[in-house]
């Protein structure tokens, strides 16, 4: 809910009074319940969990897709839906497919301009998008054991954008520094009793074929920096090749924006390195021509880098520092453009970079790659720009090339900070009065979804068959309609307006079967809704990748879709739906895709005998009077399938509990 637009004090300031009702709303919950909350400013919940709460062998699910950050402790963290917490909180059990294993050994050293991020850009590459879904993927090796605990970081929190249910590594020196580094001697101590059980056995790690469903090996020494995108975080480029492929893809070539920070690279250790080569266009003349941001992930790090001097030399250099929070990664950020309609290139070291994430802006081309890459890119302003062998012009006329980036692991004074933004939940909070205005427009108390009525479900009209990519940021779009995630009714006005129609090719313009014309997506699923039409949204493959965003699933169940029908799901999305009563089906043959048409009807008709394994056959019946019986596919077990009788997993909680 902070809005990156002109530097961290005024845009917190104003952000805490636009957002104050949310941020109370939310501080005295926790202060009820008994729940720790880090305020407005405190950071990035995933570099915050890895300084304070992180810790080798442990377990955690979070409501983030990018919780998975944790792993670089040696924890197995996993994203889930909100609703899958709410499971936890109540005592209850999660419960996952039983995952894969992907093993990935990492052997040399890396060296110069290389950095973890570009292991896990390298990854992507390889495994794409869904190669990692329904599996766990383990990094083991000497290379493994080189890499600083937030380095391991970063390549865990990427292990999103290859669908991985989590990543992680063997407890090791690195982790066991970081610990004491921030605080929690203890805590290493503890892990350094049972070293042994807190990663792999040795017989696994020389065998590793014989333990992992796949194995991948990468020579950290011969691994070029990499620069991933745009549009996709696992279109991945050795640097070397990156020139040719911005010139023979016609991507802009001038950079508009640099942009580092986010909760995968904002480290000490990136925070350094990103400064080695700020500091060198200082000291080399040099004067950037691209805009530049830095957002810290926590207020530990910033106060540290601040006090070592690191944020006056960005700010030397040009740079914007924003508050320490998500900002223009998650598309909190009010852009300085003249014109939005040109096509456009920035870089950052994000994780994600989907059409539109960034700054809401089709036009832009947004490419990942690590900070020290992001800084040199934006010194140069200039995409086709090699810093590992091209020269730049400097104010005097001179010709000057970048030297490698230096970076340090642990600050030598030690980790600071004054106030990190903390507020401890109240001894007792009996008393704390939660109040929620009727008429706001950001906070709004749920209604439960109604139960199955036990009917098969018919005359479901087609809402959008969506074509290729579509995440969750394309089903429930993130930026200024954040400020709505407390209020369905009023975030489910952006529902599936980032999709793409398949019949028009265009986004947000679907044809409303009842009335033969076009209208934005939210708008025909409230007129079906209102006129008592069930609906149905029909999708590609890895439908729902990206954040766990359990928006994407609410919001069309709040508006009367009763199922979404795929070639195939990301999990968490996928669960997500099943959580909130929906029924989530796959198609059995992928070609039945092609056989879905604008003004289908269809019939669910054997709903009745709702059984796991069991497929669902729908009736599609096309405009012309012609029939087509197609069977789907779904995931559902005995237990979610109750979820989906009583409307919500959450109904099925409270009915046990009242
Ligand atoms: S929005 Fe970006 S910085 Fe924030 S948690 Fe998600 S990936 Fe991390």
């Amino acid at each position: 809910m902070i809005l990156a637009k002109n530097g961290a004090v005024e845009d917190l300031k104003n952000s805490i009074n636009t957002s104050k009702e949310v941020f109370d709303f939310l501080a005295s919950v926790s202060n009820k319940y008994g729940i720790g909350f880090w305020q407005p400013g405190a950071g990035i919940i995933h570099q915050v969990v890895l300084e304070n709460y992180a810790f080798p062998g442990g377990m955690m699910i979070g409501t983030d897709s990018h919780t998975v950050n944790a792993g670089g402790l040696g924890m197995i963290a996993i994203g889930v839906g909100g609703a899958d917490a709410v499971d936890v909180m109540a005592g209850m059990p999660w419960e996952l497919k039983f995952p894969k294993l992907i093993g990935i050994k990492l052997t040399g050293r890396l060296s110069g301009w290389t950095s973890s991020k570009d292991v896990i850009l390298k990854v992507a590459g390889i495994l794409t998008v869904k190669g990692g879904t329904g599996a766990i993927v383990e990094y083991f090796g000497d290379g493994a054991q080189s890499l600083s605990a937030t380095g391991k970081g970063t390549i865990c929190n990427m292990g999103a954008e290859i669908g991985a249910t989590t990543s992680t590594f063997g407890y090791d020196q690195k982790m066991e520094q970081y610990l004491r580094g921030t605080g929690r001697a203890d805590i290493a101590d503890l892990a350094d009793n049972i070293k042994e059980h807190l990663t792999g056995d040795a017989e696994v790690y020389e065998n590793p074929q014989d333990y992992f469903d796949q194995v991948i090996e990468i020579n950290l020494s011969e691994l070029e920096p990499h620069i991933n995108g745009p549009f996709t975080p696992d279109l991945a480029t050795p640097i070397s090749q990156f020139a040719q492929a911005v010139k023979q893809n016609g991507w802009p070539d001038k950079l508009e924006v640099g942009l580092i920070g986010s909760c995968t690279n904002s480290s000490y250790e990136d925070i350094t390195r990103a400064a080695s080569i700020a500091e060198q266009a200082i000291t080399k003349n040099l004067t950037a021509k691209s805009e530049f941001t830095i957002t810290p992930g926590s207020e530990q790090v910033r106060f540290t880098v601040e006090r070592d001097g690191y944020l006056r030399t960005f700010e030397k250099m040009g740079g914007v520092v924003l508050a320490n929070a998500c900002g223009p990664c998650i598309g909190q950020w009010a852009r300085h453009t003249n014109d939005p309609t040109r096509k456009n290139s920035i870089i950052t070291s994000f994780n994600r970079n989907f059409a539109k994430r960034n700054d809401g802006n089709p036009n832009t081309h947004s490419f990942v790659a690590s900070p020290e890459i992001v800084t040199a890119m934006a010194i140069a302003g200039d995409l086709t720009f090699n810093p590992l062998k091209d020269t730049l012009i400097n104010n005097q006329g001179q010709e000057v090339k970048l030297d490698e980036p230096q970076g340090i692991e642990h600050p030598i004074q030690g980790y600071a900070v004054k106030d990190n933004g903390y507020q401890a939940p109240a001894a007792d909070g009996s008393s704390v009065e939660i109040s929620i205005d009727p008429d706001s427009k950001r906070l709004q108390l749920l209604t439960p979804f109604a139960p199955w009525n036990g009917e098969n479900i018919s005359g479901m009209k087609l809402l959008i068959k969506a074509k290729g990519k579509c995440t969750t940021d394309h089903i429930s779009m993130a930026g200024p309609w954040l400020r709505f995630r407390g209020h369905l009714d009023n975030i489910s006005n952006n529902l599936l307006t980032g999709a793409t129609n398949y019949f028009n090719e265009q986004t947000d313009s679907v044809k409303n079967q009842l009335t033969g014309e076009y209208g934005p997506v939210p708008d025909t699923a409230r007129a079906y809704k209102a006129a008592g039409v069930p609906s149905i949204v029909v999708g590609d493959h890895n439908y729902g990748e990206g954040s766990s965003r359990e928006h994407a699933a609410m919001e069309p169940r709040h508006l009367g879709v009763y199922a979404v029908l795929v070639k195939s799901f990301a999990r968490i999305h996928e669960t997500n739906l099943k959580k909130q009563g929906m029924l989530g089906l796959t198609f059995q043959n992928e070609e039945d895709y092609n056989k879905i048409l604008e003004d289908d009807t269809f019939d669910l008709i054997d709903l009745q005998d709702f059984t796991p394994g069991r497929p669902i056959a729908i009736k599609l019946t096309h405009a012309d009077g012609s029939v087509d019986t197609i069977q789907t596919n779904h995931s559902y077990n005995e237990g979610q399938i109750q979820w989906f009788r009583e409307g919500s997993a959450l109904n099925l909680i409270k009915k046990r509990n009242s």
